[in-house]
């Protein structure tokens, strides 16, 4: 019961990366590059354990950010000349690379991270893809054409890629696979219309558990000063778990703790299992065990105990390495705490 997750990734410790930066440069290259990739990645896997958490990721420790680390594996995209974008919505512009031709994968993309972490650990095993709407919002196109058809072709095609990918993941031996969507909030009808297809599409197949992560997005100045756009009730998912309640994924995971989210909107995922947001991630102050039994407490009101995983809000990389440490702590910590009360 109450089985403790992060979102994905985490922070890169300051001789693997920039620290706390969203878009951070490597400090090593070459063989040295993928051995601190590695060498990261076995950190947190320990460190994860080590707070008490019962399903550990890799940390997103060999990507540079959560999309253009699977992008870079990709053939039909330009990396050398990269544009700036504004994306989700024009709330903050990125450097993104273009899309030029027909899309294949060069190979595996996360192998390496994959088998490390299966290897590494005896407890269950999450690992995270950008899902295809969101990978469409974090490139330019200059080949499948303008419009919503240009897109959602575009949304497949990636769809088809990451199918494959996941597919390898699941034969590594990964117990739950989540595809990251923080578009779903920002393009609700698109996203419920088709969205979710591209979603299935890329899960297709795929025996083990399934997942979907939907936030508001990384602890950045851009996200916390869209959040104070957003109202005091944000109502965004109300479009979107309808949808999701009646598609094949089995897990979705959700801001909750300090956010603005009517925590009835759980009930629209019936069935599901919802990955509880109980740590907030735009905030350095460490959640008391307190705080954490409490949030899962008042989701017990619209998700039964056996499918409530109590998670992260998002990734914590740009993050301090402490402050992540202290939060996985609290994390399991809370978990713990509300199972006693139960
Ligand atoms: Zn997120």
């Amino acid at each position: 019961m109450f089985q403790t997750t992060i979102a994905g990734s985490l922070p890169k410790p300051d001789w693997l990366a920039e620290p706390e930066k969203l878009w951070p440069q490597w400090k090593q290259a070459g063989a040295s590059l993928q051995q601190a990739k590695a060498d990261a990645t076995l950190l947190w896997i320990k460190a994860q354990e080590d707070a008490g958490l019962d399903i550990i990721g890799d940390g997103e420790q060999a990507r540079q950010h959560f999309v253009h680390g699977f992008l870079e594996q990709v053939e039909g995209i330009d990396f050398e000349n990269k544009v700036k974008m504004g994306i989700r919505n024009n709330r903050y512009d990125a450097m993104v690379p273009q899309v030029v031709a027909k899309l294949s994968l060069k190979g595996r993309v996360h192998a390496m991270e994959a088998q490390l972490l299966r290897a590494h650990t005896n407890k269950k095993t999450k690992f995270t893809l950008p899902g295809p709407m969101t990978i469409v919002d974090t490139v330019a196109d200059r080949f499948y054409g303008e419009g919503q058809e240009g897109r959602i072709a575009m949304a497949m095609a990636f769809a088809e890629l990451l199918n494959q990918e996941a597919l390898a993941l699941q034969a590594d031996g990964i117990d739950i696979i989540q595809f990251d969507e923080p578009a779903f909030n920002v393009y609700m009808e698109d996203a419920a219309d088709w969205g979710v297809k591209a979603l299935e599409r890329a899960a297709q197949g795929l025996t083990c558990t399934t997942a979907v992560h939907i936030c508001y997005g990384y602890g950045i100045q851009a996200n916390v000063d869209w959040k104070n756009t957003l109202g005091h009730e944000w109502r965004q998912y109300e479009k979107v778990f309808p949808a999701l309640a009646k598609s094949s994924i089995d897990q979705v995971s959700l801001e909750c703790f300090h956010s603005h989210v009517p925590m009835d909107l759980i009930a629209l995922l019936k069935g599901k299992d919802v990955m509880v947001g109980v740590i907030d991630v735009a905030s350095d102050v460490i959640e008391t065990p307190e705080e954490v039994a409490d949030t899962i407490g008042k989701a017990l009101q619209f998700v039964s105990k056996e499918h409530l995983f109590p998670c992260t809000n998002c990734g914590l990389a740009p993050m301090s390495r402490d402050v992540a440490w202290k939060k996985l702590q609290a994390l399991a910590k809370g978990a713990e705490l509300a199972r006693q009360r139960i």
